[in-house]
């Protein structure tokens, strides 16, 4: 954050603000269908809209604002927040808790019937930061990775557990299709662990901030939709060999299947696992020509 903009945006974002007394008068009750676990720690709300590399020039795309304590700090930093939430029980706190964010707006819809294609069009390039509902964090971030031609960056709070998921090696039990598609926009770090207890009400999993950059780190496929299907072939069956599972998926002959093995460099016993994504490009590439 930028020393002039802290000074003029500090007083209000600073003034403290009662998220559970606000939430009880207005008579809101959590539901759970829709994943609403709350936070409020200004010190871990300005420790993700870090994370998210939010400044002046940013346009910030959230989902699901909540009671708008992350809307608020994203606001605080990014030159326009965008956010959308479901539930429209949420109207009335939203309008209080966000006022004097004139910068941020929320959008009362299901973010997963929204078009993203026309807003980022609306948007330009933009990041988005998020404490994701638990129960579409993977549709959403695979969202972004397939679809988000504009989009920068993905920083979400997520279940710990699939947080490890998204940044596995290779030969690691996490590793798995979600890893592969990930790396190949861009660079996946866990930035943070997030303790459960932060969270109203209080799930019964800890959380962590992942990071996906996708300015850094992804690498260029002849064919995303081939990538995609390598992808999906070489994790079909985990106790298959790489090439049964791609003879399978792609009708290929034993001796097509090693032939295409050999010229990527890959031996013929190993299993999907074990392979680095950029292998999976490989493949990928020697299909599409
Ligand atoms: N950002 C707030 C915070 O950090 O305190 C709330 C995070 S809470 C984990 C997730 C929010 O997403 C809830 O407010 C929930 O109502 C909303 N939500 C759930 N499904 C959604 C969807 N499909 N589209 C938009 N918002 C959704």
């Amino acid at each position: 954050m930028s020393k002039t903009l802290a000074k003029r945006r500090e007083p209000w974002y600073n003034a403290g603000m009662d998220y559970a007394e606000i939430l009880r008068r207005n008579g809101f009750g959590f539901k759970k269908k829709f994943g609403q676990n709350f936070l409020t720690d200004e010190n871990l709300l300005r420790a993700i809209v870090r994370d998210a590399g939010v400044t002046e020039q940013t346009a910030v795309l959230e989902i699901g604002a909540g009671a708008g304590a992350l809307t608020r700090a994203l606001s605080a930093c990014a030159k326009r927040v965008v956010a959308f939430e479901i539930d429209k029980d949420l109207r009335p706190v939203l309008e209080e808790t966000l006022t004097g964010c004139g910068n941020a707006e929320v959008r009362f819809c299901d973010f997963s019937k929204c078009a993203l294609a026309a807003l980022e069009e609306e948007l330009g390039d933009y990041v988005v930061a998020a404490n994701l509902p638990y129960y579409i964090t993977t549709p959403v971030v695979m969202r972004f990775v397939e679809e988000g031609r504009r989009c920068r960056a993905v920083t979400v709070m997520v279940q710990e557990e699939v947080a490890r998921r998204f940044v596995a090696k290779e030969g690691t039990p996490d590793y798995g299709a979600v890893t592969a598609a990930i790396a190949r926009r861009g660079s996946a770090t866990i930035t943070r662990k997030v303790s459960r207890e932060l969270f109203h009400p209080r799930p019964n999993v800890d959380s962590a901030v992942v990071k996906m950059d996708f300015t850094q780190g992804g690498f260029a496929v002849k064919s995303e939709k081939k990538y995609r299907e390598v992808v999906r072939a070489a994790f079909s069956n985990r106790r298959k060999t790489l090439e049964n599972n791609l003879m399978g998926a792609f009708r290929l002959t034993r001796e097509e299947a090693a032939s295409l093995l050999a010229r990527a460099g890959v031996d013929r016993g190993a299993r999907g696992e074990t392979l680095p994504p950029q292998m999976f490009a490989r493949l990928a590439d020697l299909l599409t020509e």
